[in-house]
């Protein structure tokens, strides 16, 4: 909602400024250094190669936490099943986990998440492998509210950021689903941006698009509803340990754009 478009917003401007002052050089090849302009493009700008094996057959993700705040090994065997079902990459998924100290900036605007991002990033595409930034924040977004709060944002075409400390707040509320399965529910819904979803850089084969919720799914049920990500729905979606996938348009939307 407002707060996801906002994010978008802020995206877009730093992009922007980011790409009018970096060198294009498709030449690669024997260039001292790391070419980090394919992982600096648009949100959905990268979706057909994170899911198809046409231009890069393996995915390596590299997730970024701050101390305290590792991902759960159930939620990670969980989003790396998601990938599989939804990606080509015959040379496999490789995840790699790094413990970084705090940042202090907490709460978070997109620009600096995108500021930690250009100092704690090592990994970017090399050959057939692309390469996926996830940041894990000791914090919150700062366009929280007291009934609305963002849960993980993707805000490049190959990063994103999980609030760590806001899952874990609300993991810890009366009623509320186990945190494995809310990290489990955020990590793929983020992901589904990245993968383009819902008509931000992938093109809907139906008519499935929520037009109150920028990239989001009307669908029941669906892991691209808006209230995933902003914790407004969670508490119904993970229905008895059961976490949301994706339905069947986000999943022809995806197959139509070189996915599994
Ligand atoms: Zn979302
Ligand atoms: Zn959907």
């Amino acid at each position: 909602m407002f707060n996801y478009k906002y994010a978008l917003l802020l995206f877009f401007i730093s992009v922007f400024s980011i790409s009018c002052t970096s060198e294009n050089d498709e030449n690669e090849d024997g260039e001292p250094g790391i070419d980090k302009t394919a992982n600096l493009q648009g949100l959905g700008d990268s979706a057909s190669h994170l899911l198809s094996d046409a231009e890069f057959t393996s995915m390596h993700i590299e997730i970024v936490y701050v101390n305290g705040y590792a991902p759960s090994q159930a939620a990670l065997t969980n989003f790396k099943e998601f990938l599989m079902e939804r990606t080509f990459k015959p040379d496999g998924i490789k995840i790699s986990l790094r413990a970084v100290p705090s940042s202090g900036k907490a709460p978070f605007s997109i620009d600096e998440i995108v500021d930690i991002e250009e100092e704690t990033r090592t990994i970017y595409n090399a050959g057939d492998e692309i390469a996926v930034y996830i940041y894990v924040a000791d914090g919150k977004s700062e366009k929280d509210e007291e009934n609305k709060f963002t849960l993980g944002s993707a805000f490049r075409n190959t990063s994103m950021v999980i609030f760590g400390e806001t899952i874990e707040n609300f993991a810890a509320r009366a009623n509320a689903p186990a945190e494995s399965d809310i990290e489990a529910a955020v990590y793929n819904h983020e992901f589904g941006h990245l993968f383009g979803l819902v008509d931000i850089g992938t093109e809907p084969q139906s008519d499935h698009k929520d037009e109150d919720n920028e990239g989001h799914c009307i669908v029941d049920n669906c892991l691209m509803q808006s209230s995933i990500e902003f914790g407004s729905g969670i508490i119904d979606e993970i229905d008895g340990g059961r976490i949301p996938q994706l339905g069947e348009q986000c999943i022809r939307d995806l197959q139509a754009a070189g996915g599994r």
